[in-house]
């Protein structure tokens, strides 16, 4: 499964975060077949759909997807050359798919600040240099093996060294090898590197509560917004103590509870949200009368390979998906009022699910 790393300097919130994390999967884990590693907490992905659809079936049992973060605690200043436990932390960062960033937002005199003040560009270029010098090291390394071979005229060494100067030349730049802007298949030739800075990343702003209602008064959560920006990349801002508190609440007396803060949707929720879509995630439904259950795929997986998340017979044995868009058997009220109207599709095997597809494969055992 696809995981998301969270990382940021300490005293940032990140414990705080992972706790919201773990008791809310806690309290949702309903899959006794999982072993999670103490470091990782499994979510349940919010999804309004899913209510939705409970609803038109009236099923036994209604399944959420469930989606996995990873705590990386403790990066410091000098990681990538091995001080403190540094080079420890970067090789679990090596492992998550997407890279969630803690930025400290709030102030609070009874907390220290690492660096003596809050400053959270100054903490964000912390942690952005340590994995774009980490990068740069695996780069280098690369390129004095790969510049020989390409000199006896070794074909996929031809081919990489110019790919390699490209990140070398960004990384040099003090900017993250994403932007030097590869192609799919450039990305492929340079997969084995695993480079840290390849990896998408959402910045997450640590707000006060009295602020979480509305950060955009927050004159640091602005400087991080604007930051991201230049780099394209996303915001999500929560208060991580409200976050903690409300983590073991049932979802009315959550909403309850944010909606007296002011509050529209909870940190949490959005989090994971937008770190599921970083990661190229999408969810289908099955929605049978025994059970109405939300499944996650990868953007671009056809049917036979969504069906082999259920079971890989399921795959083996693929005939066809009867497919209805959720906006579709929502608007008729009914499988087979939808089907009347001609929206239940026959797919075949290389029918690219698309996200909210409520499916029901059809196969030989
Ligand atoms: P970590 O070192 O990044 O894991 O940080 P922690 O989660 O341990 O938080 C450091 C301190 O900041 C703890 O005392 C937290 O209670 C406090 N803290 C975390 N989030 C918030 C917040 O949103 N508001 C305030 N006021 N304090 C927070």
């Amino acid at each position: 499964a696809l995981t998301a790393g969270i990382v940021g300097l300490p005293n940032v919130g990140k414990s705080t975060l992972f706790n919201a994390i773990t008791k809310a999967g806690a309290l949702a884990a309903n899959y006794p077949f999982a072993t999670i590693e103490p470091n990782v907490g499994s979510v349940t992905v919010p999804d309004e759909r899913l209510d939705k659809l409970t609803e038109l079936v009236v099923p036994k049992k209604t399944v959420p997807t469930t989606f996995e973060f990873t705590d990386i605690a403790g990066i410091v200043k000098g990681a990538s050359t091995g001080e403190g436990l540094g080079n420890k932390f970067l090789a679990h960062i090596r492992e998550v798919d997407a890279i969630c960033q803690v930025v400290r937002c709030f102030e609070d005199e009874n907390i220290t600040h690492v660096s003596g003040t809050v400053n959270p560009i100054d903490d964000i270029e912390v942690i952005n240099l340590e994995l774009i010098l980490a990068d740069m090291e695996s780069v280098d390394k690369r390129i004095a093996r790969v510049a020989k071979m390409a000199k006896q005229k070794d074909k996929e060494a031809m081919v990489e060294e110019p790919i390699l100067q490209k990140l070398k030349d960004v990384l040099e730049a003090e900017k993250p090898a994403r932007a030097a802007d590869l192609s799919d298949d450039e990305k492929k030739v340079i997969k084995g590197l695993h480079l840290l800075t390849i990896k998408p990343m959402l910045y997450v702003a640590n707000v006060s509560e009295d602020e979480v209602a509305d950060p955009s008064e927050n004159k640091y959560v602005k400087m991080v917004q604007e930051y991201a920006a230049a780099e394209g990349a996303q915001v999500i801002t929560v208060c991580a103590k409200i976050e903690e508190e409300i983590s073991e609440l049932e979802d009315d007396e959550k909403k309850e509870f944010l909606a007296e803060l002011g509050i529209a949707e909870s940190g949490l929720d959005q989090l994971i949200k937008a770190s599921y879509s970083l990661l190229g995630l999408a969810t289908y439904f099955t929605a049978g009368v025994q059970e109405v259950r939300a499944w996650t795929f990868r953007k671009g997986m056809k049917a036979p390979q969504c069906a082999g998340i259920i079971h890989s017979d399921f795959e083996r044995g693929f005939i066809r998906a009867e497919t209805v868009a959720y906006t579709d058997l929502v608007e008729y009220g009914s499988k087979p009022a939808a089907k009347e109207a001609g929206r239940v599709r026959a797919e075949g095997k290389e029918y690219v699910v698309q996200d909210g597809d409520v499916l029901e494969f059809l196969f030989n055992v």
